[in-house]
């Protein structure tokens, strides 16, 4: 393998990317992969999407095409990324069960983020086991490419700490052979894209603004927009701090300026929702616009898409089973 560093990210399908894993997530990546100094590799987490959606699996399969178009239209490129399907690659299962003796059901439990979620799903009593083991299955994925950096969104920290916590602990029970992991994260504010209703932006949430939302629908999104409550007409002081058109303008646009502008007058009174909706939409268009013409190009195209998936899958499925193999040798499970 190369002397480069070696990064593993990957987003599951569960639906189209959004405007979140755009800042929170895929510009790092791209930027990262541009800079050439890294050995790459992405992966949509369809085995992980799963343990949550075991009962919609067309969803998944539906899903893994649509966030092959949302890299490609961000400037993901196979040529110098990995891009690969999870499920594909046998050898994350078996370091995922090698890995489960190694972490206690108590810890699984504390987990703040899988806490969280499974609060949102409404699992009740029934959390699916899968479910409540997914961050042991992500530190096999980040393990098996022994990536030391991984570009995500803030709500993964726990789970790197988790898969920190693994690769110590194997690493002093079976000898040196796991890399520990580094979080690599958006600039501050840019983590963690709350939603149109204020909560995380999330898939499986309903209340994102997709990366191939058509201009009408972007538009229609920004309008019902939750602002504040307290500005009821025109001229009343407005309050921009939990206004969500205020949180997009200072995430998405790059005149700050204008931004400060609108903000005092908005302050001041005098400054109409609607107004400053329509500005968002400009914004949020310009950066947008590029983007979906990619995605849309690259959808006339699907079996240049599969291909990549098929082989991308291939060269990882390599380079995880040459770890598989390591592990087991080291502990003392190769036999034959
Ligand atoms: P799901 O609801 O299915 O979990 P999701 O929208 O949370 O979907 P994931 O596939 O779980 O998306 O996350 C992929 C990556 O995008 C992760 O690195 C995550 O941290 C990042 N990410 C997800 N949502 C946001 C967000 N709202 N803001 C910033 N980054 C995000
Ligand atoms: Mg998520």
């Amino acid at each position: 393998m190369t002397d480069k560093k070696i990064i593993l990210t990957g987003d599951r399908p569960t639906g189209k990317l959004h405007i979140g894993h755009w800042v929170g997530s895929l510009q790092n990546r791209v930027n990262l992969q541009n800079s050439g100094e890294y050995e790459n590799f992405i992966m949509i987490a369809d085995k992980q999407a799963l343990t949550d959606n075991a009962r919609d699996p067309e969803k998944i399969r539906r899903s893994l095409t649509e966030v092959a178009l949302d890299y490609l239209a961000v400037g993901l490129d196979p040529a110098k990324s990995t891009i690969f399907v999870q499920s594909q690659i046998p050898a994350l299962s078996e370091l995922t069960e090698y890995y489960l003796n190694l972490v206690s059901l108590g810890r699984l439990q504390r987990n703040p983020t899988v806490k969280t979620e499974i609060q949102q799903k409404n699992f009740g009593e029934s959390i699916p086991a899968g479910f409540l083991i997914y961050p042991v299955s992500q530190a096999a994925d980040i393990t098996a490419f022994k990536a030391s950096v991984v570009p995500v969104g803030d709500d993964q920290e726990p789970m790197l700490e988790q898969a920190r916590e693994i690769v110590r602990s194997f690493n002093n029970i079976y000898g040196e052979v796991l890399v520990e992991p580094e979080g690599y994260f958006p600039p501050k504010g840019m983590g963690r894209i709350p939603g149109l209703d204020g909560v995380k932006m999330s898939k499986s949430l309903n209340n994102a603004i997709y990366l191939s939302d058509d201009s009408d629908t972007l538009a229609k999104k920004v309008k019902s927009m939750f602002t504040d409550p307290e500005h009821i007409n025109i001229d009343d002081p407005g309050h921009v701090e939990g206004n969500m058109v205020f949180t997009y303008l200072d995430i998405f646009d790059d005149d700050k300026e204008k931004v400060a502008e609108l903000k005092a007058q908005y302050q001041h009174g005098g400054l109409g929702d609607m107004k400053i909706k329509r500005y968002l939409i400009d914004v949020l268009e310009g950066k947008l616009a590029p983007v979906r013409e990619r995605r849309n190009e690259y959808a006339q195209n699907m079996d240049f898409v599969m291909n990549m998936l098929k082989e991308g899958s291939e060269k990882a499925n390599a380079v995880a089973t040459q770890t598989v193999q390591e592990v087991r040798h080291a502990m003392g499970v190769d036999y034959f």
